[in-house]
């Protein structure tokens, strides 16, 4: 047992959800920031209790194989890549390794049909989607960045490798305008100023740019400075204020006001097409996103015929996807607003076979069942991290679909969920994890359940 203030000698032997080093010393686990699997390296205890402890990184006695230079500069403070300085291959046999062993301890699945993680070509400038805070630093400085890992203190940052190459130009223009027409940052603490966060969006794959600052106050001052400004960017199509008066930390208010072009761009994922305003829920990495889709497509395997259920359909982006190949898709989601974007976007793809319902997966698939007696050939859930609720996983199994598809963003609620799955009519067939977040600890996951034949009802 150690004790705070020790020094010990330890070795990394995996990450913490926050991306830091969890090592072992005499049956002890310790977390160190800073550190990575492979490290051999003196610590210093700085917080210990009963099971487990915080330790600070005094000294590498041996770096990790595995380790390299991060490209940005900033890796270590800002929030955002929490494993940067860790090769990218080896972050990708990390999170393998992550569903793999979640789904053995927590599961309890052995001769788990894995196939290999489906990880990024270019691992760099992927994001659609940065939300830049604006703020003063101790010497009454402009700065506008990230927040440092799990606080509200704003890293100043001048280039980011993970948000789109427009972003740059963009920031840069935004601290020359915020400067020479003294536009006052938003104060966190004193609730006062005005510019709060510099919203941009990115179409992929149409180049289309959108800038939305949102302000707490009604209006900002020299807006024709500011659109003449944004205008030369290549790209932009949108130009926007969010209206944020709260002294909560949520980024965005409801409200909307365009100041140039239209209050939303475009984009494509595959060949459907999205329509997305600043409080549109898009996923942040469309290249990835799309092979995800394929995969989840692929899975459910259709021939045309089938009746599909996407339970968690956000905006309703797998349901347009699967309602290419099948009969009929109900996509069910719990925020209204997001269904209003859906059904938007089936009408912009003149897609006529699906149906949207707002409401708890959990209220809305047992209701139709039992009520209009809809039935299902494939259920494809993506829940939140928290996973399934336990009535849901009972609906499934009573309406006992041939397959199942599970997109899943947290592999321990995965194997929690495929173990109450597995226990009586479904087996793992195919599980294929997803790296849509290179440099973070995330990982996504897609499996497929079959129903095993002679246990139907
Ligand atoms: N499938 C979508 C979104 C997945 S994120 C996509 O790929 O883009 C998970 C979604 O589940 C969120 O949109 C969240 O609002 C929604 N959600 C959370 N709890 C829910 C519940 N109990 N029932 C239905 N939807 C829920």
């Amino acid at each position: 047992m150690v004790k705070k203030n020790d020094q010990v000698i330890i070795n990394i032997e995996d990450i913490g959800t926050n991306g830091e080093g969890i090592g072992k010393f005499e049956g002890y686990t310790l977390f160190v920031n800073n550190t990575i699997i492979g490290d051999k390296a003196l610590v210093k205890v700085m917080k210990a209790g009963k099971t487990y402890g915080y330790a600070r990184l005094v000294e590498l006695i041996e770096p990790s194989d595995f380790r390299v230079k991060p490209r940005c500069p900033i890796a270590d403070k800002c929030g955002g890549c929490q494993i940067m300085h860790m090769d990218y291959a080896k972050q990708l046999e990390y999170k393998e390794d992550k569903v793999r062993s979640s789904l053995e301890r927590i599961g309890g699945f052995t001769d788990i049909p894995m196939e290999p993680i489906c990880g990024m070509e270019e691992p760099y400038y992927y994001r659609n989607k940065s939300q830049y805070p604006v703020g003063r630093n101790k010497e009454g400085k402009v700065i506008i960045g990230f927040y440092a890992g799990r606080t509200h203190s704003i890293i100043d940052t001048e280039h980011c490798y993970i948000g789109a190459q427009v972003n740059t130009p963009i920031i840069e223009f935004m601290r020359t305008f915020i400067e020479d027409y003294n536009i006052e940052p938003y104060n966190e603490e004193k609730h006062t100023g005005l510019l709060r966060h510099i919203l941009i969006r990115v179409g992929y794959k149409t180049g289309e740019v959108m800038v939305c600052l949102v302000i707490n106050g009604k209006d900002i001052p020299h807006k024709k400075e500011l659109i003449e400004g944004l205008v030369k960017i290549p790209g932009m199509k949108s130009v926007c204020l969010n209206i944020n008066t709260s002294k909560s930390n949520v980024i965005l208010g409801d409200r909307i006001i365009g100041l140039w072009g239209e209050p939303y761009i475009t984009d494509y994922i595959g060949s459907i097409k999205y329509r997305i305003s600043p409080l549109s829920f898009f996923q942040v990495n469309p290249i990835q996103t799309e092979k995800l889709y394929n995969i989840a497509l692929d899975y459910a395997d259709l021939d045309g015929d089938e009746l599909v259920w996407d339970l968690y359909c956000g905006i309703g982006t797998i349901s347009l996807f699967l309602a290419q190949k099948a009969k009929k898709v109900y996509g069910v989601e719990i925020i209204p607003q997001a269904i209003e974007d859906a059904r938007t976007n089936a009408k912009l793809n003149a897609i006529e076979n699906v149906e949207f319902y707002v409401g708890a997966a959990e209220d809305v698939l047992p209701q139709k069942h039992k009520e209009d007696n809809v039935d299902a050939d494939v259920i494809v859930v993506d829940p939140p991290r928290k996973g399934c609720d336990q009535s849901l996983l009972d609906t499934i199994l009573s309406i006992a679909p041939e397959k199942i598809v599970y997109v899943s963003c947290d592999p321990a609620t995965l194997a929690r969920d495929l173990k109450y799955l597995c226990e009586s009519k479904y087996e793992i067939k195919r599980v294929r994890p997803v790296d849509q977040f290179g440099h973070s600890v995330h990982v996504e996951t897609v499996c497929l359940l079959c129903r095993i034949k002679d246990k139907k009802k």
